[in-house]
């Protein structure tokens, strides 16, 4: 884990997608914040750590954000000085009414044991950094910072 101080604020290039929180949507986001990250040609293990740790993000939104109501995912992806991407992820659903618990490895709040308590400790493991922000009532936000490894110049 890094601290977000140890990453550049300077932001290189910027998107932002904004999608209704429907489950068919989790592969759209996944796709579309990797293709937006390929301009930095990461590796196959980054990119696959990316599209995990957006799916668990997006996953959350999904069925525990909105799980008593309907809303939109917006997803802010920047590209910053220094090979790395910032991932933010925001739901304007429910809300976490305990951060820290709910980042513990194996806590879930899901009833039908479906789910494994283990999104936040993948979406930790899979990137360098991830700040988690929460109020009741008022939704959540996700942010994940990942720096790629430097590129041999050709
Ligand atoms: P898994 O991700 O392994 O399927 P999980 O979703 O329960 O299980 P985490 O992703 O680690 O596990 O989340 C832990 C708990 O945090 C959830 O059970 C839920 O109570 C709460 N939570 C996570 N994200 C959100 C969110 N966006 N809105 C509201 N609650 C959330
Ligand atoms: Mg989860």
């Amino acid at each position: 884990m890094r601290k977000r101080s140890q990453f550049s604020k300077e932001v290189l290039n910027k998107m932002q997608v904004k999608l209704p929180a429907l489950s068919v949507n989790e592969g759209t986001a996944r796709a579309v914040v990797t293709a937006f990250v390929a301009q930095l040609d990461p590796g196959v293990t980054e990119l696959a750590d990316i599209k995990c740790a957006v799916s668990e993000a997006v996953t959350n939104c999904i069925v525990h954000g909105y799980r008593h109501s309907t809303g939109y995912i917006v997803i802010t992806v920047s590209i910053l000085e220094g090979r790395a991407v910032k991932i933010e992820i925001r739901d304007r659903g429910c809300g976490i009414p305990d951060v820290r618990q709910a980042r513990q490895p194996l806590y879930t709040t899901d009833a039908a044991g479906e789910r494994s308590g283990m999104g936040f400790t993948v979406m930790e493991s899979f990137t360098d950094c991830l700040r988690v922000t929460s109020k009741e009532g008022a939704g959540t936000t996700v942010t994940m910072f990942k720096k790629l490894t430097d590129r041999d110049p050709l």
